[in-house]
């Protein structure tokens, strides 16, 4: 396929790379057409007609819900299968990745998100990591997927980046959402670290103000104070965003807000959040710490899919794979795994071993007339 990819800010055309070569801007990928909607889609690949990439490779991204919090609607991108919004650029980097190996540098979010989704492509991965550098969780939690191996040195060029324009094409589908969700939203708040984040909605919401559907809010691009800014975050105030400075410590007192109502909010995060909520029908786009990743998901949030499973596999005997299908994309299929060990713990589900083919399989089943509400 042949890339349409644009400079946002001179307006360069090119059919290839990641930076504009008049510029040193990031590029981004024109839509192949206008957005039409697959409502039947539980991922954000129900806005396939704007990306202009075919869906390869799915975890059930996106989609994530929207919760108002203290006056504030966040839109919560810690439910994405890794914890964060690189899932939805990862799912169509991966999906357009043409190779079968790809090496990558260590960045944390970015890199457990795409090596999560080349590895569900069949891609084998190689995480080029400085010692000093690595995040130790991630870099364990990366370590341990077969499919991806570790080199300790740092060596370029890398086959993927962070902020490649078909990255970028699956991150502005928060703006779609947003969009989609229907409500009155005035200003958005974006944590801004690279900046990348920002463009990519920035450029959802110009995309839709072209076609006519709606009037693109205000973004506010909230980060910490005396931080330098980026040249991308200097274009989209000439645009109209707004940069706010926000003190740690009130990012502090937002975050612990939100960790009692469920969300783990990254500290940037909670700094859009606090953005927001001095603003009037104001968005904040939330991403993940990765707390979610480890398996510390909290007890509302388990207790939903828990509830869900029990719905599902009620007087059914399903694998675990089966739920997870079932549930369309509401949780990982981790999030079905950890879920159902703890139903099993409880007694609530049981399972037994099936032979299919030469391979044991495990199916689980629920007993009737369990209470699903527990
Ligand atoms: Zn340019």
């Amino acid at each position: 396929m042949e890339a349409r990819l644009r400079c946002p800010r001179c307006g360069y055309r090119a059919k290839s790379g990641s930076r504009c070569p008049a510029c040193g801007f990031p590029l981004v990928l024109e839509p192949p057409g206008r957005l039409k909607i697959e409502v039947r889609e539980p991922s954000m690949w129900r806005y396939g007609s704007a990306i202009g990439v075919a869906k390869g490779v799915s975890l059930g991204e996106g989609m994530t819900p929207m919760r108002s919090v203290g006056g504030v609607l966040v839109k919560d991108e810690s439910r994405n299968p890794t914890g964060s919004f690189m899932d939805r650029g990862s799912a169509v980097l991966a999906s357009a990745y043409p190779g079968d190996r790809a090496a990558l540098p260590f960045m944390e979010d970015f890199t457990v998100s795409i090596a999560t989704y080349l590895s569900a492509r069949g891609v084998s991965v190689e995480v080029h990591v400085d010692p000093a550098e690595a995040t130790y969780a991630d870099f364990i939690l990366l370590a341990a997927s077969p499919s991806v191996s570790i080199r300790f040195r740092r060596a370029g060029p890398f086959d993927l980046e962070y902020g490649d324009p078909y990255f970028l094409a699956g991150v502005k589908t928060i703006a779609y959402e947003i969009f989609e969700s229907a409500r009155r939203i005035d200003s958005v708040a974006v944590p801004l670290e690279r900046g990348l984040l920002a463009l990519a909605v920035h450029q959802g919401f110009r995309e839709l103000e072209e076609w006519g559907l709606m009037e693109a809010p205000r973004l506010i691009l909230a980060t910490h104070r005396g931080a330098v800014s980026s040249d991308i975050a200097l274009w989209l105030r000439e645009k109209g965003a707004r940069i706010e400075e926000v003190e740690p410590a009130e990012a502090a007192k937002a975050a612990v807000y939100l960790a009692r109502r469920g969300i783990y909010a990254k500290p940037l995060s909670a700094m859009a959040y606090v953005a927001a909520s001095s603003e009037k029908n104001a968005a904040a786009v939330v991403t993940g710490t990765g707390l979610r990743r480890l398996g510390f998901t909290g007890r509302r949030r388990g207790g939903e899919l828990q509830r869900r499973i029990l719905g599902v596999l009620s007087g059914r005997e399903m694998t675990a794979y089966q739920i997870w299908e079932a549930l369309g994309g509401a949780a990982s299929l981790r999030g079905v795994y950890k879920a159902l060990a703890t139903l099993v713990a409880r007694g609530s589900v049981t399972y037994r071993y099936k032979a299919r083919g030469r391979k044991k399989i495990r199916v689980f089943s629920a007993p009737k007339g369990i209470d699903k509400n527990e």
